[in-house]
């Protein structure tokens, strides 16, 4: 076995650290009052532990309740939005920090650089893209950021069972498929990702 002196491994290592997560959520609110209840515990579990919010920017839909639960109870909360969409998705005036982009590729970029890990809700098409390319970019090595999937009252069920299919078929690797942490308790899912966030090994 190699043997390597602190010092020799210093420079290669940073320190783990995990005080920004990125939530996906949805542009609209969804059909039962579940959904809202989970943002707003997602979102006071993650100031709880003062960890800054990233999230789109928006103040319509579920993303509009994440940000206002947030700064009700007192955090931080950084929103990315693409210019085309400020008006639409009426961006929210009140943040710690707002970022306009130019497009949806640097939105999902910029919110990817900024955080630690990553947790998607129950949401829309945008949600699921989100998820998936954080998801692929995981697979493919461009990240090693855990991400959390918070499984409302079985919202993802379908999905999940969908993604075990793949498993089964041959066209996902098990451990592709594990790069994906499925919770319904947004404290438990938390402590989850925390405890995977790994020292990582600068390029
Ligand atoms: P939805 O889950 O469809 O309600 O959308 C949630 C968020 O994802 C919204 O802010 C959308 O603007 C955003 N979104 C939708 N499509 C994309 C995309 N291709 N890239 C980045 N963000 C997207």
């Amino acid at each position: 076995m190699d043997c390597f002196s602190l010092t020799q491994l210093l420079p290669h290592l940073r320190m783990a650290t995990f005080s920004a997560v990125c939530v996906y959520c949805g542009s609209r609110p969804g059909s039962r009052p579940a959904y809202a209840d989970a943002v707003q515990r997602t979102a006071r579990v993650l100031v709880r532990q003062g960890i800054t919010v990233v999230y789109g920017g928006a103040s319509v839909g579920t993303m509009g309740q994440l940000a206002d639960a947030a700064l009700d109870a007192g955090g931080r909360v950084v929103g990315v939005i693409p210019e085309q969409l400020v008006e639409k998705e009426v961006a929210h005036p009140g943040l710690t920090a707002s970022h306009t982009v130019d497009s949806m590729h640097a939105r999902k970029a910029l919110m990817s650089e900024q955080a630690d890990a990553f947790i998607a809700l129950p949401g829309g098409l945008g949600t699921l893209e989100e998820l998936f390319e954080m998801w692929t970019w995981s697979q493919l090595g461009i990240h090693r950021k855990p991400i959390g999937l918070l499984n409302v009252d079985g919202y993802y069920d379908r999905l999940i069972d969908f993604l075990d299919h793949a498993v089964e078929e041959g066209f996902v690797r098990p451990a592709h498929r594990a790069h994906v942490f499925v919770g319904s308790d947004p404290e438990t899912l938390v402590r989850t990702l925390r405890a995977e966030v790994l020292p990582q090994r600068t390029p």
